[in-house]
């Protein structure tokens, strides 16, 4: 952590959330990745009960009216433990509670958010279909308008806490006039598991196990006018607030499993001998462990840019970009650095005497979920041009393409 670039109420709250990991039972940790446990309840009910969720709300509805560096630092923190541990713990309190922060009703926070900050009830979203997630408004879960309630029929994949949560943050498509646009056509509902939803399949995982991840099917569910959040066919202005904990929360929870792998391989390479002597005297060893703390160190910095970011309200264009590069970027990383720290570790590392190749397991979700590794390079290319182009149009700064000696040879600058 860059301790020097946090408030003292920061590093203080940083000291709770390491008090809270070391509190965790290392059989829950065990159990989880058997499966054994299906959804660990009583580490988010231990959570609540430290109000260590949900920081940068309102302490109206349970935060602490902090911001997104102190998010950052305890989404870090959390990822110590355990990518699914962070998973589960960011899933309900940073990303469904963000949106009904930002989009919902007193008597939705007052139902929804402050309970679950408080550790009593657990949420889950449900985004992803089974025909796909990458493509988020070709969703084909339907809510039709009853009058007092809409219907809700449809099926969502892959939602962690599909088993274990008491409600879910659900969109569905709401209008179905042929000619409407897909980003009109869709509505966030706030769903409670009531009659007609059933967690249908829980999937056998690589890693991340044991945090309830689902398939749900819903079935003729009626779903109450005031559970509509937002506006009705309002969900693009919901998905792109929540896109900011869906994404940067993410990466930034991945540094914090990486850099536990990281401590694990530099212990070890300061212990285990060949040839005589200890294998971080050999070059190929150190300067693995030294390209690792150097990733680590250059995703943290971009991750709490971001979060900077965030909280300085930069433009929701820029921001998007920023995130998008930090999803991609950190999760990488910590990727390339958990390669190494198994790398360095030789053939124990590949066992479960070391943590590593659970840690291994579980961070390989981290380029595929919340938007894939190719859907942020999609997100940064889009955002970038259009920045660039617009900056140009502006001729306010020096046009560096004249700085050449033959800069003004036109008809050698063909661009068709
Ligand atoms: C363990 C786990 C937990 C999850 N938790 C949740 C959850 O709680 N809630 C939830 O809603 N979802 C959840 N997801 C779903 C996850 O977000 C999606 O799996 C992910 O967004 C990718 O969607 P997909 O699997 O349908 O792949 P697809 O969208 O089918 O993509 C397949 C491949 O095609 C690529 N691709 C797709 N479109 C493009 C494009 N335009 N350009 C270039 N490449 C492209 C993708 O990058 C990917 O490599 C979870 C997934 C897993 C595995």
């Amino acid at each position: 952590m860059f301790d020097y670039m946090l408030t003292k109420e920061q590093i203080k709250l940083r000291d709770e959330v390491r008090d809270f990991i070391k509190w965790v039972p290392r059989q829950l940790v065990l159990d989880m990745d058997k499966d054994i446990i299906k959804f660990p309840k009583d580490f988010l009910r231990e959570a609540g009960r430290r109000n260590l969720m949900g920081c940068r709300y309102p302490k109206k509805w349970g935060g602490r009216d902090m911001d997104w560096v102190s998010t950052g630092m305890v989404m870090e923190e959390v990822g110590t433990i355990g990518y699914e541990l962070a998973c589960v713990f960011g899933v309900g309190s940073e990303l469904v509670c963000d949106a009904i922060i930002h989009h919902g009703t007193d008597e939705q926070k007052e139902k929804y958010v402050k309970p679950l900050l408080r550790g009593d009830i657990f949420a889950a979203e449900c985004l992803t279909e089974p025909r796909g997630g990458s493509d988020f408004f070709g969703a084909t879960s339907k809510a039709e308008d009853m009058g007092d309630y809409f219907l809700l029929n449809g099926q969502k994949r892959f939602i962690v806490g599909g088993e274990g949560a008491d409600y879910f943050l659900v969109y569905a498509k709401t209008n179905f006039e042929p000619d409407a646009k897909p980003q009109d056509s869709i509505t966030a509902f706030i769903v409670d598991r009531i009659s007609g939803v059933e967690t249908k399949y829980l999937y056998n995982l690589m890693g991340c196990r044991g945090g309830g991840t689902a398939r749900l099917v819903f079935h003729d569910v009626k779903v109450p006018k005031e559970n509509i959040l937002g506006r009705l066919n309002g969900a693009y202005a919901v998905f792109n607030t929540m896109m900011i904990p869906e994404r940067l929360g993410t990466a930034i929870m991945t540094l914090g499993s990486a850099r536990v792998a990281l401590e694990i391989a530099t212990h070890y390479t300061t212990r285990r001998k060949a040839f005589g002597v200890t294998i971080n005297n050999f070059q190929g060893v150190s300067f693995q462990v030294a390209e690792a703390a150097m990733l680590l160190d250059a995703a943290r910095a971009m991750g709490y840019a971001t979060c900077r970011a965030v909280d300085a309200g930069v433009s929701m264009d820029r921001t998007r970009r920023m995130i998008s590069e930090s999803k991609k970027f950190i999760t990488e990383s910590c990727q390339k650095i958990v390669h190494n720290a198994m790398q360095v570790t030789g053939g124990i590392g590949y066992t479960n005497v070391f943590p590593l190749e659970r840690i291994y397991r579980d961070v390989r979700l981290a380029t595929i979920w919340t938007g894939t590794s190719e859907v942020m390079a999609m997100i940064v290319a889009h955002e970038w041009y259009r920045e660039y182009l617009k900056a140009r149009a502006t001729k306010l700064t020096r046009d560096f393409e004249t700085d050449a000696e033959e800069a003004f040879v036109e008809d050698e600058k063909i661009y068709e």
